[in-house]
């Protein structure tokens, strides 16, 4: 009975904001945890930001964000505009959402290869979507030059172009950067992620190295194939790497955007990391950790733990989890897709009892 009221009366203690304004207040201000059975086995604390917690499931809720702001601070952007861009789904999630709330109009371009559960979002959330080849950045049919083509058409539209607006690192620079060095009380060591517009990375690296300098190690994951790797660690001489072999949605590029140029300086290293790394550490984190993600974020945590293993033990590196896996289910955890992309041997055995779809 005693128990009872004590427990009943208990005041929660919560450092949560009190009220979002609206969609848009409730961005960023994410948690950052400790992958606490990836941190025993390597002796070091991976911490991973959950990005999927933002109110559109990713990290690029933030981008879009400013990719708004700075269009509507420019004047480019009127009541009752079209918002166009490429995307590989979630700055296109990001961004109708915001479109909802604003009453703008919002048209996409995506790679025909993305999950159909990111078509259907995009759709439902009122988009007009069209699907586009994979094809290198220099072919006209690329989807952003679909995308800048389709906005020059329109009246009141604009391309919001995430690959080379720098509006893009600046949420990241602004926000996500300051958010990782006040969560770790500016103890982070290592920061590392993989690039797709590459405005996470250039933000993140901005910011611990204006803050900690050379105390602060900055590095790249790269799905095997991608430029980065090669370009961060030959002399940026072997952009004209073969084919990106990754299935991992978001990441992976075969040109250096201006957001990477942007910070080229600030980035110590890269690693390349396989589809087969990645999508083991998809199985093993929701084994392990309770964390549902999809590869990008897997890719990351891969990245973290080599990251931590060169650092030396006792360190913080943090990584993004960039969005859940609810927005791949259709394939990560379907045995036949899975098979169709020699993954499925991939995932250890005791493992694969996941792999129900
Ligand atoms: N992971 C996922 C799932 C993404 O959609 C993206 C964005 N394309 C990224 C990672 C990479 O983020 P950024 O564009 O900031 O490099």
């Amino acid at each position: 009975m005693n128990l009872l009221r004590l427990t009943s009366r208990r005041v929660y203690s919560t450092h949560a904001p009190k009220i979002s304004n609206g969609f848009i207040g409730a961005i960023g201000n994410t948690p950052l945890i400790r992958l606490n059975r990836l941190s025993e086995e390597v002796g070091s604390d991976i911490l991973g930001k959950a990005e999927w917690m933002n109110p559109g499931g990713s990290v690029k809720d933030r981008a879009a964000l400013y990719l708004i702001n700075d269009a509507e601070e420019r004047g480019l952007l009127k009541p009752g505009g079209t918002i166009v861009e490429g995307t590989a789904g979630n700055t296109g999630i990001g961004l109708a959402l915001m479109c909802r709330t604003k009453g703008y109009n919002c048209i996409f371009y995506m790679p025909e290869t993305m999950s159909q559960e990111k078509v259907d979002i995009l759709r439902l959330l009122g988009a007009e979507v069209y699907l586009g080849p994979v094809v290198s950045y220099e072919d006209p049919e690329h989807i952003a030059h679909q995308a800048k083509r389709h906005a020059e058409s329109l009246d009141n539209a604009i391309f919001t172009e995430q690959f080379h607006n720098l509006a893009n690192r600046r949420a990241h620079f602004e926000t996500t950067g300051p958010e990782i060095y006040a969560q770790t009380d500016g103890e982070v060591d290592g920061f590392v992620c993989a690039a797709g517009t590459g405005g996470t990375l250039a933000g993140i690296a901005q910011y611990l190295k204006q803050m900690k300098g050379d105390n602060v190690k900055v590095f790249v994951g790269d799905p095997t194939g991608s430029a980065l790797h090669s370009y961060f660690t030959s002399g940026k001489t072997s952009l004209e790497s073969s084919d990106v072999a990754t299935v991992a949605e978001g990441i992976g590029q075969k040109f250096v955007t201006d957001n990477v140029a942007a910070s080229e300086d600030l980035i110590d290293g890269a690693f390349s990391i396989s589809d087969e790394e990645s999508i083991k550490m998809v199985y093993r984190l929701l084994d392990e950790e309770g964390i549902y993600v999809g590869l990008s974020s897997a890719l990351n945590v891969v990245a973290a733990t080599k990251l931590a293993k060169q650092l030396g033990k006792g360190k913080k590196v943090v990584t993004i989890l960039c969005d859940s896996a609810h927005k791949y289910q259709s394939k990560l955890f379907s045995r036949q897709w899975l098979e169709s992309k020699d993954l499925l041997t991939a995932i250890p055995k005791h493992l694969q009892k996941y792999a129900i779809l």
